[in-house]
């Protein structure tokens, strides 16, 4: 197979698809080695099935503002892959939610569900509705028209949708709400729910503390302490609140978050009730970082820039594709970062992931890093088949080794002749293989 050929037929197929083109890229290019070394991949065309979803579902959304206006937004599911189970994935509520970021975070979903270990497929849907400056009638009024749609299309067997951007507890809450009164059944197909009616401890926290476990078996690949390292985050919302709070638990120093706004430089450390103050900061429901200097007013607001700038060991996008391109990640190792890991999916631009790796740093890609959300989830899901809850402690530690696993994995294909461990590659063949070998057993379908 060229990988070439296959990226040139896809461009022609979807023109404009520019977050779905680059995630397919970035995996076919990482996998094509391995793939043309097992001719039965080529032979059941693997990749031709692979990077086609096997379906997706768009439909309006119609609701009414608080004014009384009539509102209509579109709502997608994209059900990516289930060869080795139920369609898995997140809903996101953002104003530039298309076609192709959709596309492309079903496909990612994919390969990072395959590396939990857990039995998930890969599904991601969400809207292009706002919920900047939205009120909670409105939310609940567009969540209950969205899965008005939806309803019909997920299941606890066929598809489990969750949070991601814009959707959190609230919105898991008004969402599953309405499914449960159309479907008349307490299945448990949503995760993220409230701890009161089927949610998992730990759940809210997972996506962060599961990068930062991911974060430290990276370092200590070098032998590295996680203690004292200086750390800068974007974004402030639900992924980057548990990695600012396991961060600062590790010992490690987290000087910025950011918002569209700008970003936050605290030179005494994000930590304690600051941590706490980003959940506030968040329930404003503004959007904005600005308002944190005047509740700590050591610490400085930069308007309208990124954290990159700034001399830090680690750096976690922890906010939205395509947040740190080439120009950051130049700056990032000028002021010598040692760790990028991307909470956020596909945080990185192809150009900086390659400048990252060129440069031996330490780079772990989303599906990696961020897969202990997802991965949560999964433990969510079992605690609702069995009608039991599992203690935090009990949730943490299946945390922990799975992500451990994760890394094991990347390890073991991503390792490289110079020792350097090249975890993009590592990632993508190991989620390949599973998946790629599932479909196989299961025949044409
Ligand atoms: N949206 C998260 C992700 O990107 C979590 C998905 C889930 O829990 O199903 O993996």
């Amino acid at each position: 197979m060229k990988v070439n050929e296959l990226l040139l037929a896809l461009e022609a197929k979807h023109p404009g698809e520019q977050e779905y083109l680059q995630a397919v890229k970035e995996v076919l290019t990482t996998i094509e080695d391995v793939y043309n070394q097992h001719p039965e991949f080529e032979k059941n065309k693997i990749l031709e099935r692979l990077v086609e979803p096997d379906r997706i579902f768009t439909f309006r959304v119609t609701w009414v503002d608080d004014r009384g206006n009539i509102q209509v937004n579109i709502g997608y599911r994209v059900q990516f892959n289930n060869a080795i189970g139920p369609y898995k994935g997140g809903i996101r509520f953002h104003s530039s939610l298309n076609i192709s970021t959709v596309k492309f975070l079903g496909f990612e979903q994919t390969f990072k569900n395959a590396l939990t270990t857990l039995p998930m497929g890969g599904g991601k849907g969400g809207s292009d509705f706002s919920p900047r400056g939205k009120s909670s009638g409105e939310i609940m009024r567009f969540c209950q028209a969205f899965m008005l749609e939806l309803w019909r299309n997920i299941g606890p067997d066929t598809d489990v949708p969750a949070g991601d951007l814009g959707v959190g507890a609230r919105e898991i809450g008004y969402l599953y709400g309405m499914y449960k009164k159309l479907a008349r059944k307490n299945t448990g197909t949503f995760t993220g729910k409230g701890l009161e009616y089927g949610g998992s401890l730990v759940r809210p926290e997972a996506t962060g503390f599961g990068a930062l476990y991911f974060v430290v078996e990276m370092l200590n690949t070098k032998g590295i302490d996680i203690k004292g390292k200086t750390v800068a985050i974007s974004g402030f919302g639900n992924v980057a609140w548990g990695a600012a709070l396991k961060a600062s638990q590790l010992g490690a120093k987290v000087v910025t978050i950011s918002g569209p706004d700008g970003y936050i430089y605290d030179p005494d450390g994000i930590s304690g009730e600051k941590v706490d103050y980003m959940l506030e900061l968040r329930s404003s429901g503004l959007d904005i970082v600005e308002p944190y200097i005047e509740q700590y007013p050591n610490s400085v607001f930069h308007r309208g820039k990124k954290p990159w700038g700034e001399k830090v060991d680690i750096a976690l996008p922890c906010a939205i594709q395509n947040e740190l391109n080439k120009d950051d990640a130049e700056q990032l190792i000028a002021n010598g970062v040692l760790c990028v890991a991307e909470v956020s999916n596909m945080g990185c631009t192809t150009e900086a992931t390659d400048l990252f790796i060129e440069h031996n740093i330490f780079y772990g890609p989303g599906k990696a890093v961020n897969a202990g959300g997802v991965a949560t989830s999964g433990l969510e899901m079992s605690q609702n088949a069995m009608h039991i809850q599992w203690t935090a402690e009990e949730v943490d530690q299946r945390l922990q080794s799975i992500m451990k696993n994760i890394h094991d994995q990347c390890v073991k294909y991503g390792k490289t002749e110079n020792g350097y461990i090249n975890y993009a590659k590592g990632a993508n063949i190991a989620g390949f293989m599973k998946v790629a070998r599932a479909m196989i057993a299961q025949g044409v379908i």
